[in-house]
């Protein structure tokens, strides 16, 4: 007899292919592909509608989310935004941090996101709380969303003591893993050691905000590179911003990427931020100030796009949709053919699935039925329409559901109220 499957999906166009077939899933896994499924609790045909893997957000603060009621966004450098937030941050509380959050989590999960990396500052000024409000959140949003914990150390370690205590004790409690940013710290190679040490010690990733300026000023990445390979952690580390990488002459940037390709180290694009902070000291010809994602991508280095900041003084925007980075980014990183839009839908998909080291992430049989249905039918649109989500799936439940309906009264002559008779 053949088992009862949970859900079918009917006639979905997969990115893969130009057939329609059927995705069959069990147990929170995609059993079968393909044209033929046996009976399910559950069907729904999706008439032909693009099929992906869930969305996956590689970098987000979803603790210091949606501040414009208490800070604004005047901001002209990542130091002042950081120092405007960093005022802010002392009257968070695990309530306040929690209520904010969970709005962004909302956003995202509505979006289609099924596996996001989160940043949660660990520092004297907020102690734990960022982690006690997330811890919580981590264990509601599960059937929606996996949400890995990154305990960071926004503020530095070695300028702000007691950070080093309180990572550990960030990773203890449960954090999946560590956080780095060694432009805010009086030393950075020693910075970026603490950081390795604790990885290291605790057996989880790690991932860095890093060269965060206009000019080549800072290059921790080959301290960081360094640092990866010595402690062999290779495909265990990301980092974020990356900005002054595109400051550097083609010849001494192809040898750094060189370099991220060889240690299998992931780069996570920030476009909304970068966009907003950077070039603030050009008076003309303003720089965009984004990572080259187009030379690390023709090198095989993971690249993804991801949200960082939703409306505070780093970056006064935000939807947490990732497909609105992937519509930037096809403007502003000038990728616009078909193949570099489909890069870029790949930058919100398979590429940070491979940063967050998700296992069995895709379409295919044996994979985790994390999945998004699309009012669309080819991949670029994804890109150049923002079209909405039909349906989301995570561990094979269906979690989102959009309706629409829009009624064109104009058309009918009725746009204008109350008729008389
Ligand atoms: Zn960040």
């Amino acid at each position: 007899m053949t088992a009862v499957l949970d859900l079918v999906l009917r006639s979905c166009r997969l990115p893969s292919g130009a057939e329609l077939v059927d995705v069959a899933i069990a147990g929170g896994r995609i059993v079968a592909v393909g044209p033929a499924s046996g009976p399910a609790r559950e069907t729904i045909d999706v008439a032909g509608r693009l099929v992906t893997p869930g969305l996956v957000e590689a970098h987000i603060h979803l603790d210091k989310a949606l501040l414009a009621d208490r800070v604004d966004g005047s901001a002209e450098t990542a130091a002042e935004a950081i120092r405007l937030t960093g005022l802010a941050k002392r009257a968070f509380t695990v309530d306040d941090i929690d209520a904010r959050a969970r709005r962004v989590l909302d956003l995202a999960v509505g979006a289609g996101t099924t596996a996001m990396r989160a940043h949660v500052e660990v520092d004297p000024i907020v102690g734990l709380a960022g982690m006690e409000a997330m811890l919580r959140l981590r264990r509601e949003y599960a059937p929606a969303v996996d949400l890995q914990l990154c305990a960071f150390a926004q503020e530095g370690i070695l300028q702000a003591p007691g950070t080093e205590a309180l990572l550990r004790r960030a990773l203890a409690m449960g954090a999946d893993l560590v956080g780095g940013c060694p432009y805010n710290d009086t030393d950075a190679r020693r910075h970026v050691e603490i950081v390795f040490a604790l990885a290291s010690e605790f057996g989880v990733d790690a991932d860095f905000h890093v060269d965060f300026s206009d000019e080549p000023e800072h290059l921790h990445v080959r301290e960081i590179v360094r640092q990866t390979v010595r402690t062999g952690w290779q495909g265990r580390v990301a980092m974020g911003h990356l900005t002054e990488l595109a400051a550097l002459p083609p010849a001494e940037q192809a040898a750094v990427i060189a370099e991220l390709a060889a240690a299998g180290i992931g780069v996570i694009s920030l476009p909304l931020t970068d966009l907003y902070l950077m070039g603030r000291r050009d008076e003309r010809n303003v720089r965009r100030g984004l990572t080259p994602i187009r030379r690390l991508l023709a090198a095989g280095v993971p690249v993804a796009l991801a949200s960082n900041n939703i409306r505070n003084p780093f970056t006064p925007v935000g939807t947490a949709d990732l497909t609105h980075l992937t519509f930037v980014s096809a403007v502003a990183a000038h990728m616009g053919t078909p193949e570099l839009l489909r890069d870029l839908v790949a930058a919100v998909t398979t590429h940070p699935a491979r940063i967050l080291n998700l296992r069995d992430y895709g379409c295919a049989t044996g994979c985790r039925a994390d999945l998004v249905v699309w009012e669309c039918e080819r991949v670029e649109e994804i890109v150049t329409a923002l079209p909405p989500r039909r349906l989301v799936v995570k561990a094979g439940r269906v979690t989102i559901e959009h309706e629409r309906r829009t009624v064109e009264r104009w058309r009918s002559g009725e746009s204008s109220g109350s008729r008389g008779g």
